[in-house]
């Protein structure tokens, strides 16, 4: 069984802290890293470090929990248990857990969390769609540029992705012509409406990212006929998880560790419920409109 402190180097070893975005918050939050008795058997992988997860990890006897989202992004004075995050501090330090980010240092990482995302889309990935200057082979980045595996019209590609991304309450959303043919798809797991001039100077006839906001899907939209799909943030970065197992998984199996790694099934994306919108809900005719939009009773 593994010290603690030799999969902590394992893992930083594959999404090095010093990659990370300078706002970012990685590395370990939480564990008895300098204690060479701290063993590690198993090792849990998920997106959020909430208490559910917490609770899963401690339920599955795991010594390490792997999270892509940070626990703690600011400054923080306090880990008292009346504070969600403190309560998860001490669920993990009081069954012997340690808790380790990679977040920003997995997105840009070759493979990356768009990788994973563009391998559970069974995408081909030519390039990374914002590339990291300090990567001579041109494999690390921001983003990919990818191929579907034959020319889809949008509307099939939207059916495509939800059938292939984890199950959430959203779904995937999409816009543009449902006819627009697809060659190139550019992805980017989590939010990635900061990346349109990319995706635009890329070529690609869509993008697949999550948390898109008004204004700037529909200033994209306007600027060009790029289709957008428009998944759950969770749903984008839950195949990081499969694929950070696998890697640890073959890091384990050089050494001869023997470590076991879980993917945690938990959905923890936010959203829990949605309506479609029905005929009834759309403004009969135009006169009905006048009336909502001045506010006259009708
Ligand atoms: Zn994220």
């Amino acid at each position: 069984m593994p010290a603690l402190s030799e999969v902590i180097a394992a893992l930083d070893a594959l999404w090095p802290r010093e990659r990370a975005e300078q706002w970012d918050a990685v590395g370990t939050v939480c564990g008895d890293v300098g204690n060479p008795g701290a063993r590690v058997d198993r090792v849990l992988f998920a997106v959020d470090p909430v208490q559910e997860i917490a609770d899963e990890a401690v339920a599955l006897g795991t010594q390490l929990l792997v999270t892509h989202h940070p626990l703690y992004l600011r400054g923080t004075t306090t880990v008292a248990a009346d504070t969600f995050k403190g309560r998860v501090v001490h669920t993990l330090i009081r069954h012997g857990v340690a808790l380790h980010v990679a977040h920003t240092n997995a997105d840009t990482a070759d493979p990356g969390v768009s990788d994973a995302l563009a391998g559970a889309l069974d995408l081909r990935v030519l390039r990374p769609l914002v590339p990291d200057a300090s990567d001579p082979a041109g494999r690390r980045g921001l983003g990919r540029v990818c191929e579907p595996p034959r020319p889809m019209r949008l509307s099939e590609l939207t059916e495509w992705a939800a059938a292939r991304l984890p199950v959430t309450a959203q779904g995937v959303r999409a816009a543009g012509d449902p006819d627009r043919t697809i060659r190139t798809i550019a992805v980017c797991g989590g939010s990635g409406d900061g990346l349109f001039d990319e995706v635009r100077a890329a070529g690609a006839d869509a993008y697949l990212t999550a948390d898109l906001r008004h204004h700037p899907a529909s200033e994209a939209r306007e600027h060009s006929p790029l289709a957008l799909l428009d998944a759950a943030h969770f749903a984008t970065e839950w195949p990081w998880c499969e694929q950070a197992a696998a890697q640890l998984d073959e890091v384990s199996d050089r050494h001869g560790w023997g470590l076991r790694t879980h993917v945690s099934r938990t959905v923890t994306d936010p959203w829990t419920a949605h309506a479609a919108s029905s005929d009834a809900a759309t403004p009969p005719d135009r006169s009905a409109y006048a009336d909502i939009t001045t506010g006259a009773p009708n």
